[in-house]
């Protein structure tokens, strides 16, 4: 059981982001902002897959002026993500946006972030303090020669105390770098230094396998650690695939259950069933399912017992077929052409029989 540091609550929208809430779940878009119709639709993806905030770029003032339109159009918290130009924030402010991103000495003029926190704290919109180990100012860089952890928190703390000297306490930070190893200790630094909810993310993962490995053990590591109030998996590629695998870092933490987990297993010599067609298929046709369900696919009676007898519903594989159970109890033997059909009979029959 993993016990969690205690932050303070932000509020995003009607959102609750920190303390004891549970770690929320983002993404950002990949559409061109300006593109209201495709920028909604992927939105509302990423809705459906679990996503509980979405960011956006808003790269000029054209983007900035869409953020109403789109903010209307969806249901979950908007965060405009803002670089170098003040006045983009204040527009996506006037347009209602629920949180901005910042990223630390990219806004130059002292002045100008005063007028960002003034706008925000008069609207009650949080400002996230995004700190990037490839964006980090020069002078960081300088003193610490390259990016380092200190510098990290450095960057965030100078931007963080001048939200604070404009009594401005409605922070989110993150100090994401490409190299997990440093970002892992950023935030175990900056942990020591304020109780602002933390985002946590590897930025620039990549996509495939490799991102994915990053982030879980970036991002892992941390939760397993307390930290964290919410994630963003950063992967080259559709965002939908960022939630997806955002829930399953959650879901093997025992941090949060979303959807169906699905346990199978490897494969070996005794496997008596086409176990990776049947995993593929299982996985495919539960993918919309919200309520946590544990599935169990398992190859051949030797560890299949066991796992299958321990998950909601599970199959243990046979010669010419599979053995289905529900809690434990066996409910039937079916030849293997049947065994999707029927074992999503029974996950939608228990989906049902729950909600
Ligand atoms: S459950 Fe059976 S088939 Fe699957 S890996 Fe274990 S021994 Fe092999």
């Amino acid at each position: 059981m993993i016990e969690r540091r205690r932050t303070r609550v932000v509020k995003v929208g009607s959102l609750a982001l920190g303390g004891a809430n549970p770690i929320r779940v983002q993404s950002m878009t990949n559409t061109d902002t300006r593109n209201v119709a495709a920028t909604v639709a992927q939105i509302r993806q990423l809705e459906e897959t679990g996503c509980e905030l979405v960011r956006v770029a808003v790269p000029d003032m054209e983007a900035a002026a869409k953020l109403g339109e789109i903010k209307r159009q969806i249901a979950i918290p908007l965060v405009a993500d803002i670089h170098y130009n003040h006045k983009l924030a204040l527009r996506a402010l006037e347009e209602g946006v629920d949180k901005l991103r910042l990223n630390p000495g990219n806004i130059a003029k002292r002045e100008h972030l005063e007028e960002i926190v003034r706008a925000a704290r008069d609207r009650g919109v949080p400002i996230r303090v995004g700190v990037n180990s490839g964006s980090l100012p020069q002078e960081i860089l300088a003193k610490y020669e390259g990016p380092t952890p200190e510098g990290l928190v450095e960057a965030a703390l100078r931007e963080i105390e001048i939200l604070e000297a404009n009594g401005f306490f409605e922070i989110v930070v993150s100090l994401k770098a490409s190299e997990v190893l440093l970002m892992i200790e950023a935030y175990r630094l900056f942990a020591k230094e304020r109780d602002y909810p933390l985002h946590l993310g590897v930025t620039e993962a990549g996509g495939g396998d490799a991102g994915i490995v990053k982030s879980a053990l970036g991002i892992g590591t941390l939760l397993q650690e307390g930290l964290g109030d919410t994630i963003r998996v950063s992967l080259t590629g559709d965002p939908v695939r960022e939630v997806e695998v955002a829930y399953e870092i959650l879901k093997a933490l025992g941090l949060r259950r979303r959807g169906v987990e699905i346990v199978s297993c490897p494969t070996c010599g005794r496997t008596l069933i086409d176990l990776e067609r049947l995993a593929a298929e299982v996985r495919a046709r539960l993918r919309g399912l919200t309520l946590p369900i544990k599935v169990a696919l398992m190859g051949c009676p030797v560890n299949g017992l066991g796992e299958a007898g321990r998950a909601d519903v599970g199959l243990v594989g046979s010669r010419g077929g599979g053995t289905l159970y529900l809690r434990g109890k066996m409910v039937k033997r079916v030849p293997e052409a049947e065994i999707v059909d029927e074992l999503v009979a029974l996950v939608l029959h228990y989906d049902e029989a729950r909600s």
